[in-house]
């Protein structure tokens, strides 16, 4: 294991401003890697500790710990989300784009951290000229077979030069990328290298104000680097000379902050929703530590609450499966000490992470036939974001129906749920 940890980084200032004012408000432990699988029980995999540290500064919370990333993003088994709510605001995001660049077939939109190029599409569709940015092999490779060009690599100087070259971007998009960057400033500084003097950014990822208010621990892995409130953000940017001029909260993924920068000396206003949001966080306590101390308590709280349940569940000989074998199951489970005693198996509708088994947990995935042929008690829900999607395509299945199966919903509060009229 040597190996693996030679180049992981111990945090010891603000990775946005510097300081070294950083108090650690959450101990999770030592887990392994949220996107890790193994093939046999008996295969161990790295363990590394899960601590999340407050920015008395600049009110950024960040991981204390930085794995080393050639270890979490070289390779992904499985494709990103395919689900229609996903597509559904990708296309929205493309369609808030073209009200500023009216023209897209002279507009070139580039997606950092760009996945299957699911995004971009919509971008394509739409007439925008796209260029992809993906540091994994196979992952780039299918979205190069499905027609979005993309560039296989890690998001850098040399990069944000080819695009330079090429003729500079006028939207530079990341979504659910930046919260995973240990060099914040290079990324944005690299951004704004490659982006037009008009043009913008759109960046995305989970906001942090939902993981204190909702106690979404379960999105924190070591994937996971930094949890954005926009008040470190504006800080950020402003280094950069660039505004943010808007910020919305959506739904998706429980609670994401987009947010649209441009350079200082551009015409477009702020909007309110910046400031409004500034508000938010204020009245709200996200700028105090007192508000962490008492986010832990909630956290340590669903921990007794969700392994008292599964306890409770195994006394009385349920069969419990879970649903979803993602980042987010897996904190909750190391966490929690919840493993394949507890659990029989996990469904995922990813055919590359079924006959796997989940990393630490060591529960085996299965395909969405195991529903029907195994006729759990219980199903846990672990993608709770997407809660109603999934009871929904579970209740179909006539044999959980008949033997009156019943859900968890975990977060932000432990529950159980017999369909989708009580979510
Ligand atoms: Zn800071």
């Amino acid at each position: 294991m040597a190996d693996l940890t030679a180049n992981n980084i111990k945090l010891e200032q603000c990775r946005i401003c510097g300081s070294k004012d950083l108090t650690n408000y959450l101990d999770l432990g030592s887990l392994p890697l949220a996107n890790g699988f193994v093939k046999s029980p008996s295969e161990e995999e790295p363990r590394f500790p899960l601590e999340v540290l407050y920015c008395g500064n600049c009110g950024l919370s960040q991981l204390g710990l930085v794995v080393d990333p050639k270890i979490l993003f070289s390779y992904y088994p499985y494709r990103s989300s395919i689900s229609r709510t996903f597509q559904n605001h990708c296309s929205e995001m493309a369609e808030v784009a073209k009200q500023y660049f009216p023209n897209p077939k002279d507009t070139l939109v580039v997606d950092i951290a760009s996945n299957d190029g699911c995004l971009l599409n919509e971008f394509k569709k739409k007439g925008f000229k796209v260029l992809g940015v993906d540091p994994a092999k196979n992952i780039a490779k299918i979205a190069n077979e499905r027609g979005i060009e993309t560039l296989c690599e890690f998001w850098g100087p040399e990069t944000a030069g080819k695009i330079t070259k090429r003729g500079k971007a006028k939207i530079i998009t990341a979504t659910n990328v930046f919260a995973h960057v240990h060099d914040v400033n290079g990324f944005v500084a690299n951004a704004k290298k490659a982006l037009a003097e008009d043009g913008m950014l759109i960046f995305e990822f989970h906001y942090a104000g939902d993981l204190i208010g909702k106690t979404e621990f379960d999105t924190i892995y070591h994937e996971h680097l930094s949890y954005f409130l926009l008040r470190p953000l504006t800080f950020l940017f402003g280094k950069h000379g660039m505004r943010i001029f808007d910020a919305r909260i959506f739904p998706v993924h429980g609670g994401a902050l987009r947010i649209y920068a441009v350079n200082k000396g551009n015409p477009l206003e702020d909007k309110d929703s910046v400031k409004e949001l500034l508000e938010f966080e204020k009245n709200n306590g996200l700028d105090r530590i007192e508000t962490y101390y008492r986010f832990r308590e909630n956290v340590e709280k669903i921990k007794r609450d969700f392994s008292r349940l599964m306890r409770k569940f195994r006394k009385e000989g349920k069969l419990v499966a879970g649903f979803g074998a993602a980042a987010k199951g897996n904190t909750l489970l190391n966490y929690c000490g919840i493993n394949r005693d507890f659990i029989k198996f996990i469904v995922d509708e990813t055919p590359e992470k079924q006959g796997l088994l989940y990393a630490g947990t060591k529960i085996p995935v299965k395909g969405f036939e195991a529903i029907r042929e195994m006729k759990p008690d219980y199903i846990i829900i672990f993608p709770w974001n997407f809660s109603k999607e999934i009871i929904s395509k579970v209740g179909q299945v006539k044999e959980f129906r008949e033997k009156n199966g019943k859900y968890v919903i975990p977060i932000p509060e432990v529950r159980i749920v017999s369909g989708v009229e009580e979510l």
